[in-house]
């Protein structure tokens, strides 16, 4: 402890964790603030709009007839917050937002659309930061937010099956009455969908172009009869049906819950510190998360959050999750004291106090909310073998110079997670350029994935052989043909032409 890691030590045996830190920043309005991006066709001229319909009275009348006037949206200035995505980096020109609130609803708007080639692009909370939620072009969005209904909750099994559009902090704070939690958790809760985060989920509901509606809904464990047909849907990114509901298995929330915040020196510290967490606090290690010192800098300059911390190149969050406090405690003190005996760590503080912890939870998750601030953001979603997880940093940082503001990198260690943001004042096809293909490239060399979770989306298709081979490619398009032979469902992500 020579090194004066302040505040720890301090943890409360018997403390409230009554509540996990809740989101914050994230409107789940659709109003739209500041500058609009440029139109996404104009930006990629390249990009061709399909030979789909337009919309005509005729469409409206059924539209209309099905789900009644206050179900669609065709005011222009609603359209827009539908049109335009989260950072802001692509933008629509659809005239028609449909709000089916029911699975056979969805069902018969696919079936018309299928029928009369209408384009539809699937879109639940509007999160998304690879531009797959908003329109290339005028295709007709079907937004899941009023299919927001929680079917059943199982104490026992901790099944929990909802509709696609429930949204994920509601679904943990009705858990909580349960004592359970969802099984994920991310900056983006208090807006974002569970449809679109389908990679937890035990089963589900979808509807197919065609308006057919497949029932994967089991709620068992176990169950292996046949083609597991619902993996599918996961990262199909609503090119392959609408995810219509859900079924999540939901562990139970823990008794105990500590949070440490590390300054480090070194990312060679960062990898040794990573290792000995993973050794010393074994099954109690829930989460392990990186921010560089540009990444915390625009969380304390930009959005004005404090840190408890002074300034280091590194910075680790540790939190653990267990049933019993003394004991985890005891094994995050150990640790604590261990990294910072061996001079890995230089500076800290660790806390079990709900607010404290939320506050700095905010340090890393507000990082996404700063960076549109900056101007505009070249964002980038990067799994990378651990020993080079932050090697793309410094080789963008000297391919770009000074023509970026600011260039940072943050992510999920503990996934090999990496976000590469370079914010520039503002978009240029020049800078473009410079960033792409090569982001792609260094990745793919050192073996890593072109995107870890954020998805492939409108900005991405294009480079996907970078991570998959030839022969996947051509399967995957061969199941988008078998399952949307005209091609209406989300067309222009994805896949390349
Ligand atoms: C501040 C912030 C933090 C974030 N942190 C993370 C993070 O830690 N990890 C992470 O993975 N992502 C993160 N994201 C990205 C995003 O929030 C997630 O990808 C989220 O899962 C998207 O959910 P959504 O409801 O907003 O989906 P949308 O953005 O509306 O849609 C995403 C994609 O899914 C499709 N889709 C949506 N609903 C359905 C449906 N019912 N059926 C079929 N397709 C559908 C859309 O067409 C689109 O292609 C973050 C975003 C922000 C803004």
């Amino acid at each position: 402890m020579s090194r004066g890691l302040r505040q720890l030590g301090r943890l409360r045996a018997a403390c409230s964790l009554g509540t996990r830190p809740s989101s914050f920043g994230l409107s789940q309005s659709r109003g739209l603030t500041g500058a609009l991006p440029e139109l996404t066709k104009d930006r990629y001229p390249h990009v061709k709009r399909g030979d789909y319909a337009t919309l005509d009275e005729n469409h409206l009348r059924f539209f209309t007839e099905l789900l009644g006037t206050n179900r669609i949206v065709t005011d222009p200035s609603q359209c827009e917050g539908y049109n335009v995505d989260w950072i802001k980096n692509v933008r629509g020109y659809s005239q028609c937002v449909l709000r089916p609130k029911t699975t056979e609803e969805v069902s018969r708007i696919l079936a018309f659309c299928n029928e009369h080639r209408i384009a539809v692009c699937p879109q639940g909370g509007n999160t998304g930061l690879v531009g797959g939620s908003v329109p290339v072009f005028d295709e007709v969005v079907l937004s899941t937010s009023l299919m927001n209904e929680i079917i059943s909750t199982d104490d026992t099994s901790g099944v929990l099956v909802c509709q696609a559009g429930c949204i994920l902090e509601s679904l943990d704070t009705h858990l909580a009455d349960h004592g359970l939690m969802m099984p994920l958790d991310l900056g983006a809760k208090g807006s974002c969908q569970i449809g679109g985060q389908c990679g937890t989920v035990l089963g589900l509901e979808a509807v197919k172009a065609n308006g057919e509606i497949l029932d994967c809904l089991s709620t068992l464990k176990k169950d292996n009869t046949g083609y597991h047909l619902k993996h599918l849907f996961i990262g199909s990114e609503g090119t392959l049906g609408i995810v219509t509901k859900v079924a999540i298995h939901c562990p139970p929330k823990p008794k105990a819950m500590n949070l440490a915040f590390l300054g480090l020196d070194s990312f060679e510290s960062v990898l040794k510190t990573l290792k000995k967490a993973k050794h010393e606090l074994g099954e109690i290690l829930s989460s392990c998360e990186f921010i560089d010192e540009r990444s915390l800098d625009l969380v304390t300059s930009r959005l004005k959050l404090k840190s408890p911390l002074a300034v280091h190149p590194f910075y680790m969050l540790i939190e653990t999750h267990g049933s019993n406090n003394d004991h985890d405690e005891e094994k995050l003190n150990t640790f604590l004291e261990n990294v910072m005996a061996e001079g890995l760590v230089l500076d800290g503080t660790a806390t079990n106090e709900v607010s404290k912890m939320k506050n700095i939870w905010e340090l890393r998750e507000r990082i996404t909310e700063g960076l549109p601030l900056e101007g505009y953001v070249f964002k980038y979603d990067i799994s990378l073998p651990i020993e080079s997880f932050y090697s793309l940093v410094p080789a963008m940082k000297e391919r770009l110079g000074e023509s970026a503001v600011r260039i940072c990198g943050y992510g999920h260690l503990g996934d090999g997670n990496l976000h590469l943001n370079i914010c520039v004042k503002e978009f240029t096809q020049d800078v473009l350029k410079r960033i792409e293909p090569f982001v792609y490239e260094f990745t793919s060399k050192l073996k890593g994935s072109i995107s870890a979770e954020h998805g492939i989306g409108f900005r991405k298709p294009k480079y996907i052989h970078y991570s998959k081979s030839h022969t996947s490619i051509e399967l995957m398009k061969q199941l988008k043909t078998m399952m949307d032979p005209n091609g209406i469902l989300n067309p222009y992500k994805v896949l390349p032409s």
